[in-house]
């Protein structure tokens, strides 16, 4: 960060009273600029035992599969930002259901927060961020073209909670360490 959004001047850096670690912080106006990490939500989409999946059409990792899933929007909730992303990226209304997947990626300074879903129509389309979309049956999701580590860890669980019949929560780091 360079210039205050608040003003436009220059900002330096420094810990602030009562902080205990470096911020962006305006000498003119006074804001102090915190940066957290953001949230990603997303859903793994079912449609009678097929998974819903896009080719990514943007940066970065174009061409690769991945779940519905994108950054949360201010004033919406993390399932309702699952939804949108989902009727965003392949024009596939779902009814969002058990959270599966919390994994933290910490070198990108996200969340990454995945529930299960199924498709309430069996309509869906190619979104203006997909290459293309498609219905895999379990046995032939492209696993080799995966686009993220934390896509791969939110199908894997939702295989592993339908095999198990239950609703299971996996909270990873997005290497898939447990975290502590
Ligand atoms: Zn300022």
């Amino acid at each position: 960060m360079k210039y205050c959004s608040e003003c436009g001047q220059r900002v330096s850096t420094a810990v602030p009273a009562g902080d205990n670690r470096e911020r962006f912080v305006c000498r003119e106006c006074g804001t102090i600029h915190y940066q957290n990490p953001r949230i990603v939500a997303g859903c793994v989409p079912e449609h009678e035992g097929s998974i819903l999946l896009c080719k990514r059409a943007i940066e970065p990792r174009v061409g690769y599969w991945t779940v519905p899933a994108g950054f949360m929007e201010n004033g919406e909730t993390v399932a309702e930002a699952a939804a949108r992303e989902t009727l965003e990226e392949a024009e596939a209304r779902v009814d969002v259901g058990a959270l599966i997947a919390v994994v933290d990626v910490v070198t990108a300074r996200q969340v990454h927060i995945f529930f299960a879903a199924t498709l309430t129509d069996p309509g869906f389309g190619v979104g203006h961020e997909s290459l293309e979309t498609e219905l895999f049956e379990p046995g032939a999701i492209p696993w080799d073209d995966i686009a993220f580590p934390s896509v791969r860890i939110a199908l894997e669980q939702f295989l592993l909670n339908r095999e198990n019949g239950n609703d299971a929560l996996r909270v990873c780091a997005a290497a898939g360490r447990p975290v502590d």
